[in-house]
């Protein structure tokens, strides 16, 4: 079955409405569209715990800090409808700018402290528009639970926190990367690559881990790094704006592992930023 596509908020909040005196939980899987098995695998982790999953498609123009990074983003909606059908979500909620942010909209969502590395340091502002469109798609929706991938780990440990520090009464569950059969982590701008970038696309996620298996065996991160970043280099990726080994809560520095670290990339192929990050 097609799930409907509801666009205005009032419409949204008549079905919520529905389903909560019904006794129904709700929950909801926030995306930008160009559906791919990573968001597909968020949608049927919704679909194993809730009576109603909602998926939302909105490209968040506030989260992008490069007008032509948001001009280039995929936008495939009938394509995303239909790859929702088999999974039995029961609506979509693409709504119009205007529901998101309506003239005047004067009000932004900060996270600090989380916010200043990783891709918050290489994309200012970047954070403070996901923080506030997740915030307003939890109190639109009213869902009880939130599924996001690891795949954005930075992402899924923000919004945590603000769910947390603003008291809205969601869990957000985290869920883990879908791969690609050469290793490369599925994302939506994967679509950007070129033929021939693709192919060289997967060598960022090799390197990832082999540099797990030297950290495991008892590597520092300063003596490998550099090398690391320079075969990454070599095999076709023109810049990195990091590659660092990290606490998976925190997310301060570590030059070794220790419970819970994580290993982080963030690498630039032929004008398309490529993030990844893996569990040690
Ligand atoms: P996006 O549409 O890129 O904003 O992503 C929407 C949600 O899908 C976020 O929670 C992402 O972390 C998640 N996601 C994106 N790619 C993957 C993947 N390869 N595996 C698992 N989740 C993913």
């Amino acid at each position: 079955m097609i799930a409907p596509i509801l666009r205005d908020l009032s419409a949204l909040r008549t079905q919520t409405a529905a389903w909560r005196k019904a006794g129904e939980s709700i929950g909801v899987v926030p995306t930008m569209g160009a559906l791919h098995q990573g968001h597909l695998s968020l949608a049927r982790a919704a679909r194993a715990t809730c009576d109603r999953v909602i998926i939302t498609i909105f490209v968040n123009p506030k989260q992008f800090n490069n007008p032509d990074d948001l001009k280039n983003y995929p936008r495939t909606e009938e394509d995303d409808a239909r790859k929702l059908e088999s999974i039995g979500v029961d609506l979509v909620y693409a709504p119009d700018a205007d529901q998101i942010y309506p003239d005047g909209f004067a009000t932004n969502v900060s996270v600090s402290g989380l916010t200043d590395m990783l891709c918050g340091a290489s994309r200012p502002g970047h954070f403070d528009g996901v923080a506030t469109v997740v915030s307003k798609l939890f109190l639109q929706t009213s869902a009880d639970q939130a599924f996001f991938g690891e795949k954005d780990y930075q992402q899924l440990q923000i919004v945590r926190r603000m769910a947390r520090d603003l008291d809205i009464p969601i869990t957000v569950v985290g869920c883990p990367t879908i791969r690609e059969e050469d290793g490369l982590a599925m994302s939506s701008r994967n679509l950007l690559l070129s033929d021939r970038s693709r192919t060289k696309a997967p060598i960022f996620a090799e390197v990832m881990n082999d540099v797990r298996e030297q950290l495991i065996n008892g590597a520092a991160m300063s003596d490998i790094q550099d090398a690391a970043k320079e075969r990454i280099l070599a095999g076709g990726y023109n810049e990195i704006d990091y590659f660092e080994l990290r606490d998976g809560t925190a997310l301060s520095l570590l030059d070794r592992p220790k419970s819970g670290a994580r290993l982080f990339g963030a690498a630039w192929l032929a004008g398309v930023r490529l993030i990844d990050n893996i569990a040690i």
